[in-house]
């Protein structure tokens, strides 16, 4: 189920649609957003409508999703004067809606339909008499034939967005001799490697090495169990760029990716594990610093960062990054649940932190903190065949457990 609705969304990069007419030039710059004053949604069994009143003409988006079958549509504005939730006036093609601010330019309406639907049409209204400006959008019922046609033309409009997001000629290292995904396909990244050391305790171990011992018992635990394919970013001490880290685990579709990694901090008397889930703004300076100094570890090899492509931001993709995030969080809980019992964990384990290596918008995605190189203790344990062990052990148990959890929710 959930399967679905993220490459239900991946299907959906849409370009907003001006409303201006001919000669005329909307200017996002210029032109302040308006405010969502209304949302209304009927519905027969044949059609249904949905009006939004609109402080001024804007411009429009909408999609159709399948696993439930929906309709989002989202128009440029600045907020929502809509407090109460609104019911579907009639019974019919559209069951239910909400409106939300998802962003601070955008206000998105999602119709639930009760059967297979497309849009007839849609358009916007400049205000007149006491009207305001309005985006109409007219849905008539089709066949499941055409609205499954509908959702795979989304996806294969996506398909290429996502082509043109990946750098060209940057085929990540190992992304030939993936095994063909029966099973989940969980993605291990140990962290750094090759040039690239990663934090190095006094003595001189290097957390490259402690991480990728780790991804490795990881990995062979996952596959005993007969339940995954695993793979790895690396398997040897080479250097990969972060954003190649991030496409491995795209391009093959994996199920989780999990990045291992075992900082210094200047701070040696904190210590513990914890897991990590992307979060556009870091809960605390630790944190801030720890991702900071991951994402540079590009930089300092001598690579600048890549961009994002400005398609990337598009609005549904926000949709499948909100999914993909509450299955991130999902996966964090449940292997900090299982490592509470026999690892010693960070107070607040489960963290944010603008990691780059976390940004995929539809593949689930954890940074995994074993510990501290810089402090005693967990360097102690770091350098322990059992404790690496024990520890695996327990991250492969949460694993398990995530992915029962979604079989569950299906
Ligand atoms: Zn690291």
């Amino acid at each position: 189920m959930f399967k679905l609705l993220v490459f239900a969304v991946v299907a959906v990069c849409l370009t907003f649609v001006s409303t201006a007419g001919m000669g005329q030039e909307v200017s996002q710059q210029s032109t302040a957003l308006p405010v969502v004053e209304d949302v209304r949604v009927s519905a027969t069994p044949e059609r249904a409508r949905l009006v939004i009143d609109l402080g001024a003409m804007t411009e429009f988006a909408m999609v159709s999703l399948d696993g439930p079958d929906r309709l989002a549509i989202d128009v440029r504005a600045s907020s929502l004067a809509v407090t109460e939730p609104g019911k579907v006036a009639g019974q019919g093609i559209v069951s239910d809606f909400t409106v939300e601010q998802v962003a601070s330019d955008r206000v998105r309406t999602i119709l639930t339909l009760a059967a297979p639907a497309q849009v007839q049409q849609a358009y916007v209204l400049d205000p007149f008499e006491d009207q305001p400006a309005r985006l109409v959008v007219d849905v008539i019922t089709a066949t499941p034939e055409i609205f499954a046609t509908n959702v795979a033309k989304d996806l294969a409009a996506t398909d290429d967005i996502a082509q043109l997001g990946d750098k060209e000629g940057s085929t990540p290292a190992g992304g030939s001799n993936l095994p063909m995904a029966t099973n989940p396909l969980v993605v291990i990244d140990p962290g750094h490697g090759g040039i690239d050391g990663g934090a190095e305790s006094p003595d001189g171990v290097k957390e490259k090495d402690i991480v990728l011992a780790f991804a490795l018992k990881l990995q062979e635990l996952l596959v005993d169990s007969g339940r995954f394919d695993v793979a790895l970013t690396r398997e040897g001490d080479n250097y990969l760029k972060l954003e190649d880290r991030v496409a491995l685990a795209r391009q093959n579709k994996a199920d989780l990716f999990i990045s291992i990694h075992a900082d210094t901090f200047q701070k040696s008397d904190i210590r513990g594990a914890s897991i990590y889930t992307r979060d556009e703004n870091a809960t605390d300076v630790l944190d801030k610093i720890l991702a900071d100094n991951e994402n540079k570890s590009d930089v300092i090899a001598g690579y600048s960062m890549p961009r994002m492509p400005p398609q990337v931001v598009d609005i549904l993709v926000d949709l499948m990054r909100r999914e993909t995030r509450v299955q991130s969080f999902k996966a964090a809980r449940d292997i900090v649940h299982q490592m509470e019992p026999s690892v010693q964990l960070r107070r607040y384990p489960e963290r944010q932190a603008d990691f780059f290596v976390l940004q995929s918008p539809d593949v689930p995605s954890i940074l995994l903190e074993l510990g501290f190189i810089s402090n005693p203790t967990d360097m102690a344990n770091l350098l322990k065949v059992d404790w690496r062990d024990r520890t695996a052990e327990a991250v492969a148990r949460g694993i398990s457990s995530y992915f029962d959890s979604l079989k569950a929710d299906e």
